[in-house]
């Protein structure tokens, strides 16, 4: 059917088709507008739009937007925003579960009608109490048997905003000795007086997650609700709601295992607090795990949904190494990023054997091997910017380790000359400020002359053509590999050396026109993108992607 890699669930589906079961599918991917979306949410993104695309179907996107209390319209459109930038469109099926607030009010009175919901008074902490707990049974509410009358009596004047907030909530009646917990009376409405981004006041009550999530499927006619393992044991209670509702349609609900990177912590509450409490500079902050944070980062939306397909889907959880989501960025950037040089902690070299005004113009391919990149045209002047790391005055360093520009000693510059370093010029304090050198004439394209001997290739941006940027380097923002196996301790892991700014880098010209989030390997650097919201006409703000390898010490 396709060439996407088979899983678990495209194996369900495939005989739900072949079976007539289906004729075609519907999933959907159900996010609560109470955060930024994360990887994890890319994964489901990836699982749910994929699977659709993959059999003919369609999927909905369905904001699960239960609770007025942490939902934002800002947090709906970025989103809508990050699903769309990931490549996967719901084409019109954009649906919010307070749309069925009505239908799922209905339905709520159905099941007081017939004796299986009932209004419960019990404060939360009595309500913990009769809950029982995993090895004892709960005991039944002193409220369970409310009439029918009364029952509806309660629950309109709940609607009405009769009652405060925590004063009652109506509860399925179901058993208080089940094993599984979630069958023990669950709560289906609450009261909440807050105004809702979609419904504004009309309702001062709130259906659970569990009672909206199985019927919303049904209303809209979703084939296979896919969620995340933590969810199976609430797929009896799906069930439960389904068998005993008239429902136009009977949706199943299949569990997969979460997505979990190590050196990273995937959830919302853990990353809203990095904002709220400016560990870092936003949700999309480049450090962060959201797609937003990936987005600004550089990683593309091929890179993330090639993860998606390498991590799999399947019920077997576990923590995947960030090495993998790594590899998976620097695959698709050695592919498809033109290369390009910049110098980052730059020192000048002068040439003693150019004139003032010399000016050549070499150009070199946007990339070894795809033509579709061009060329770039790198001029080349009398002055020179090269790294400071890449210079020492030490020739007796070993050639095989330093394979750079020695004083007194030849390098080949990328794309051009050879050079000899002569003479360095120094400051007051030591510091080297300048190298004299000479260009050795005939040596652009060629192979050194007798005598001449490069200790290696290094990089070089004009001093009088480069452009001036910002660079901002990133490295993990946890350095523990587990933050948050500690609870809410997972703040003590942040890598105080996440960010670093440079100011003052010096890029090749050819960047002039690089618009906001095109990607570039800057050779012998790493993959770096142009920041999407800082950079400004005169003023490249570029932030580090990855490096070329994987440095990391583990
Ligand atoms: P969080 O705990 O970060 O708030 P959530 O599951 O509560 O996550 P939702 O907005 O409800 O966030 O998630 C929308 C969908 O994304 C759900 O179907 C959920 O199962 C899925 N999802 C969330 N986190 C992951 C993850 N780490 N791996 C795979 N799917 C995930
Ligand atoms: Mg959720
Ligand atoms: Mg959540």
């Amino acid at each position: 059917m396709s060439d996407k890699p088979s899983n678990f669930l495209a194996t369900i589906i495939e005989e739900d088709l072949a079976s007539g079961k289906h004729d075609q599918i519907v999933t959907r991917f159900p996010p609560e507008p109470n955060g930024y979306l994360h990887i994890g949410h890319a994964k489901s993104i990836c699982v749910n739009f994929g699977l659709a695309q993959q059999f003919g179907g369609e999927c909905n996107l369905r904001f699960d937007d239960t609770n007025p209390e942490k939902e934002e319209q800002e947090y709906i459109d970025s989103i809508k925003a990050d699903i769309n930038w990931l490549g996967f469109h719901w084409k019109g099926r954009e649906k919010y579960t307070s749309d069925y607030f009505d239908q799922l009010y209905d339905w709520a009175v159905h099941l007081i009608n017939n004796g299986d919901a009932y209004v419960c008074h019990l404060n939360a902490d009595e309500a913990r109490e009769y809950r029982g707990t995993l090895t004892e049974p709960g005991k039944n509410s002193p409220y369970r048997d409310r009439s029918v009358e009364e029952n509806l009596d309660l629950f309109t004047r709940m609607k009405n905003g009769e009652f405060a907030e925590g004063e009652c909530v109506l509860r399925a009646k179901i058993d208080m000795a089940s094993p599984n917990m979630n069958l023990r009376d669950p709560i289906i409405y609450r009261i909440r007086k807050k105004e809702h981004h979609q419904t504004g006041d009309k309702w001062c009550i709130y259906p659970s997650y569990d009672f909206a999530h199985g019927q919303s499927d049904a209303l809209e006619g979703i084939t296979h609700s896919i969620c995340t393992l933590e969810f199976e044991d609430h797929r009896p209670l799906y069930d439960w709601f389904i068998d005993k509702l008239p429902v136009p349609a009977k949706p199943r609900q299949y569990e997969f295992a979460r997505l979990n990177v190590n050196y990273t912590v995937t959830s919302k509450r853990k990353l809203k607090r990095l904002v709220d409490e400016g560990i870092v500079d936003g949700w999309d902050d480049p450090r962060m795990p959201t797609i937003s944070g990936m987005r600004r980062r550089g990683i593309t939306p091929r890179a993330l949904r090639n993860f998606a397909d390498m991590v799999g889907t399947s019920r077997a959880g576990g923590v995947v190494d960030l090495g993998m989501l790594e590899f998976a960025i620097r695959e698709d950037l050695n592919e498809n990023a033109p290369r390009a040089m910049a110098v980052l902690d730059p020192l000048k070299v002068v040439f003693t054997n150019l004139p003032d005004d010399h000016r050549e113009v070499f150009t070199a391919p946007g990339h070894p091997n795809r033509d579709d990149l061009g060329e770039r045209e790198l001029p080349f002047t009398k002055e020179i910017y090269i790294d400071r790391s890449d210079f020492n005055e030490d020739n007796t360093l070993s050639r095989k380790k330093f394979k750079r520009l020695v004083l007194g000693e030849w390098v080949r510059l990328r794309n051009a000359y050879i050079i000899h370093a002569d003479e360095v010029i120094k400051d007051d304090n030591g510091e080297i400020v300048e190298i004299r050198a000479k260009v050795i004439e005939g040596t652009v394209g060629a192979d050194a002359p007798e005598g001449v001997r490069p200790r290696g290739v290094i990089h070089w941006v004009s001093a009088s053509e480069g452009l001036p940027a910002e660079v901002r380097l990133y490295d993990r923002l946890f350095n523990h590999e587990t933050p948050d196996r500690g609870g809410d301790d997972f703040l003590r892991h942040i890598n105080p050396e996440s960010l670093k700014v440079l100011t003052g880098c010096i890029v090749e010209p050819s960047l002039a026109d690089a618009a906001p989030e095109s990607s570039f390997q800057f050779e012998r650097e790493g993959y770096f993108v142009v920041d999407r919201h800082e950079t400004k006409a005169g003023q490249l703000v570029l932030n580090k992607t990855i490096g070329l390898k994987e440095v990391w010490a583990r």
